[in-house]
């Protein structure tokens, strides 16, 4: 799970997440092709949200997809329509493998294109350098600049 707040740029009006950090999902069963979430989950997820990050909000949730690909399932989007469903929670899936990565976000109709995803802004490293690896995007500094998708 991804740890953080969303907000509202105060100039351009948009909506933005900041995510802070993560924490692992319990109650999950999976394999190295599908992960079972359940109710189990989202509640063990909010007490430790409340204990390691008071005054967080859940903005979404992270998977891998080894040798699979940057993309959301059927099974994906149902998982994020039922578990995530405000309008500014994000998924994120990563392809260790590939070394690429990208974030699925709802327009502003509240669609969810689960083809389409979208870069990020590192608030952090400027200074030690980016913990992100993906090869697909370049991490931008300027606020507003999105890449990849
Ligand atoms: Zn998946």
């Amino acid at each position: 799970m991804l740890a953080g707040k969303w907000r509202v740029d105060g100039a351009s009006g948009e909506k933005f997440v900041v995510v802070e950090g993560v924490l692992p999902a319990p109650h999950t069963r999976h394999g190295s092709t599908y992960v079972t979430f359940t109710q189990d989950s989202l509640v063990a997820l909010n007490d430790a949200l409340e204990m390691r990050y008071p005054g967080k909000q859940m903005v979404g949730w992270y998977h891998t997809h080894p040798r699979m690909g940057v993309f959301l399932s059927t099974y994906d989007t149902w998982l994020h329509e039922h578990f995530f469903p405000e309008p500014w929670q994000v998924a994120l899936v990563i392809d260790p493998h590939a070394q690429e990565g990208g974030f699925f976000i709802r327009s502003g109709d509240g669609a969810l294109d689960p083809q389409r995803y979208f870069g990020f802004n590192e608030l952090i490293g400027a200074k030690k350098g980016s913990v992100v690896h993906w090869e697909n995007m370049q991490p931008e500094h300027s606020p507003t600049a999105v890449t990849g998708g």
